[in-house]
């Protein structure tokens, strides 16, 4: 049985009375019987705070980001071993920010993902499609593509020690959720991608939804077969929102 993951992805938002609003929140509202982890994925900054905050709790952290690289020359650029210093246990790569944004492709992914690992972290794969690749039925071609870049280069084994995030492009920050159904199918897509190179990491993979996710539609879409949490943006910003969406799973 795989464990539900609700990840908060707070982008770039939040100050430190914020941060300690929210955190104090979230751990009011945590409920030891359940079995859902709770992981939170502050900007930089706020990492030693929320670390602080949740030292001896359940809590995860996570980082947004990391360099491809260990150390060096990299003005503005944080490598895995600091985000694993200051207590994260997961970070993202391949957010969809970051692809459009700040032209991140597949090569850099995979790369970011393999520098994550060696740092002892898990990264969160993210992948999805645009509106318009949903559109010309391309869909299930770039998230196999997003995801066959990384087996490519970092191995199917490496998936043991991973989580991936079907993130729609046109659901993020859109209020336009996938339906349950949508999502489902590209969830069960990917895990068969990974279930053909290796039945057993693919049973246990921890493939998590996100994009508008809200207390309203979190159930429907963590109770199908393939959805085993959320990756959570607007709604983790707040402590009532996010944990509504956590009790959901
Ligand atoms: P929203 O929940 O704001 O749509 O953001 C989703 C997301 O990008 C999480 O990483």
């Amino acid at each position: 049985m795989r464990k539900r993951l609700i990840a908060g992805n707070w982008k770039m938002n939040g100050s430190k009375p914020m941060v300690r609003e929210l955190v104090s929140g979230v751990l009011g509202q945590l409920d030891q019987g359940r079995s859902a982890e709770v992981l939170l994925i502050p900007p930089f900054p706020y990492l030693p705070l929320v670390g602080s905050m949740t030292e001896n709790t359940p809590v995860l952290l996570g980082g947004q980001d990391l360099s491809r690289q260990a150390s060096g020359a990299f003005t503005g650029e944080v490598s895995g071993e600091m985000l694993a210093e200051w207590g994260c246990s997961h970070v993202l790569v391949g957010h969809s920010e970051r692809r459009s944004l700040h032209g991140e492709d597949d090569a850099l992914v995979a790369a970011k993902f393999q520098a994550a690992q060696a740092a002892g972290l898990q990264p969160i794969l993210c992948v999805g499609e645009t509106l318009e690749e949903r559109e010309a039925g391309q869909t299930e071609a770039v998230v196999r593509r997003q995801v066959g870049a990384v087996i490519e280069a970092a191995g199917i084994a490496a998936f043991a020690r991973a989580v991936v995030a079907y993130e729609p492009v046109w659901a993020i920050g859109t209020g336009q959720t996938a339906t349950p159904e949508q999502a489902q199918a590209v969830h069960a897509l990917i895990r068969a991608q990974i279930a053909s190179e290796d039945a057993t990491i693919a049973g246990r993979l921890q493939i998590l939804y996100g994009g508008s996710v809200k207390p309203d539609n979190a159930s429907d879409l963590f109770d199908r077969e393939d959805i085993d949490g959320g990756l959570i943006g607007g709604a983790s910003l707040t402590a009532d929102s996010f944990m509504a969406i956590y009790k959901a799973a």
